[in-house]
């Protein structure tokens, strides 16, 4: 009755209207976010849901504050339980994209977008062998393998797979700086179940994945509280999967027990794909990326794959920076080999020497955040950008000799002023925010791996 008022009164019916449509209707059942209204006159159907299903909408969301689909049926519509069956698979579907979301999954990263190669082939099976059957053959599961090989997309690619079968299971991915970030936010927070609340998070799952396991080494009660999860999961026959950028027997400072642990199951690794994977993967992401409309000539694709061979997502980033050139260029010239080896330069020259320069700061701070360097280069100040900016300038001022002015350009023209506050505010802020120091760490190690 409400929803009907505010109706009225917002649409200015007369009562002649309002007393012939909108009275009448009957909520029929809610399903999910889909409201079904019941007219009971079947011819009057088409009429409303033209002209007061809208508003109808519109009304309920500001009553309700939730946004619901508004259905229309009639009493006598021998298709009522069709319909309903259909919108309760619709909503089903919906559910299924939001578990997959709640798990922090890319959509991008499944199986069928998987090129499978020789460097990749036995840890793919694993992978999927673990995907039919969680829990119940290789458990953990430890993937190992070096930067931009597959190893994020793989892991991905399991939770997927196992929540499109049944969207129920419980499959929680987390990188282990989230899981380490998590547990301090729980350690200090005064809440008294803060800590049973972080419990229950990482031990009430089907399936746990976290990635990059080797940012917890050294930490000893991130390491200590993972060690419980992981038996707590284990003992209740319940999946890991663990990835890192070295096998288990690598990893010095790791706890005994936890590499005992680790190599209770399978480890599988991924090594560097040879050319005719590279070759394939780039022939992919045309395919994905719908890129065919540039026909990209077959040297210039045997020219990237030629001599972009240890990073896969360099691979990717390569094609991505030819096509970006192409673009740039009015489209005069032709995508060629000269042009190709334009896009390639900086990559080939990041590849040769590692030197730690604001460039490459940049692009690890802007991989690691999942923020474009476009972003980090413009005046937008949203917290989500404007951290990630500042943590851009600290980094540079702790692992380069560059001046306050290179920065600023670096970041599309700052002045000196903003990169000295951006520094300092970083520099304050470390010292209590130990997420954010832990945040800083890894990023650091990403950049100068050691
Ligand atoms: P890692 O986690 O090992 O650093 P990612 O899983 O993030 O690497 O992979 C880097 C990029 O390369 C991603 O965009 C991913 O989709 C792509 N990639 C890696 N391996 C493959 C593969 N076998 N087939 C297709 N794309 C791949
Ligand atoms: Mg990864």
């Amino acid at each position: 009755p409400e929803i009907i008022e505010h109706l009225r009164v917002e649409h200015e019916l007369s009562n002649v209207s309002f007393n012939t449509w909108i009275k009448p209707l009957k909520v029929y059942k809610v399903v999910d976010h889909t409201v079904f209204i019941l007219v009971n006159m079947n011819a009057s159907v088409e009429y409303i849901d033209k002209k007061y299903r809208l508003p109808l909408k519109v009304s309920i969301a500001e009553i309700t504050e939730k946004e619901f689909e508004v259905v229309l049926v009639s009493e006598d519509d021998d298709r009522l339980d069709e319909i309903m069956e259909m919108a309760s698979k619709a909503s089903e579907k919906k559910r299924t994209k939001t578990a997959a979301q709640k798990a922090g999954l890319n959509p991008k990263y499944t199986f069928d977008t998987f090129v499978v190669g020789g460097n990749n082939s036995f840890a793919h099976a694993a992978s999927l062998a673990v995907a039919e059957s969680p829990g119940e053959v290789y458990n953990p599961l430890f993937l190992y393998g070096g930067v931009g090989l597959g190893k994020t997309h793989l892991m991905h690619s399991v939770a997927h797979f196992i929540l499109d079968k049944n969207p129920k299971k419980k499959v929680l991915y987390v990188t282990s700086e989230t899981f380490t970030n998590e547990l301090i936010q729980a350690l200090k927070n005064p809440k008294e179940n803060s800590m049973s609340d972080f419990r229950d998070k990482y031990r009430n799952n089907d399936v746990l994945l976290i990635d990059d396991i080797q940012f917890i080494i050294g930490k000893e009660s991130t390491q200590e509280e993972f060690f419980h999860t992981f038996n707590h999961l284990h003992t209740a026959g319940k999946q890991i999967i663990i990835s890192s950028d070295r096998p288990p027997k690598d990893i010095e400072t790791l706890e005994a027990r936890l590499r005992t642990r680790f190599e209770w199951g399978l480890i599988a690794d991924i090594s560097a794909p040879d050319y005719e994977t590279r070759m394939a993967i780039l022939q992919k992401k045309i395919e994905m990326d719908s890129l065919q409309k540039y026909n990209i000539p077959d040297d210039v694709l045997e020219y990237i794959a030629t001599n972009v061979k240890t990073n896969i997502r360099e691979l990717e980033g390569s094609l991505n920076k030819l096509i970006a050139l192409y673009k740039l260029q009015n489209n005069q010239e032709q995508i060629d080999i000269p042009l190709a080896a334009e896009a390639l330069k900086d990559i080939i020259s990041s590849q040769a020497n590692r030197e730690v320069t604001p460039e490459l700061i940049l692009d690890v701070v802007s991989e690691h955040f999942g923020i474009s360097i476009a972003d980090l280069k413009s005046s937008k100040r949203t917290a989500e950008i404007a951290i990630p900016r500042q943590i851009f300038m600290y980094l540079c001022r702790e692992m380069t000799t560059a001046s306050l002015k290179v920065m600023g350009i670096v970041l599309g023209g700052k002045d000196h002023s903003t990169i000295n506050h951006g520094i300092k505010k970083i520099q304050a802020e470390i010292k209590e925010n130990e997420s954010l120091s832990n945040t800083i760490d890894i990023i650091k190690k990403k950049i100068n791996p050691v």
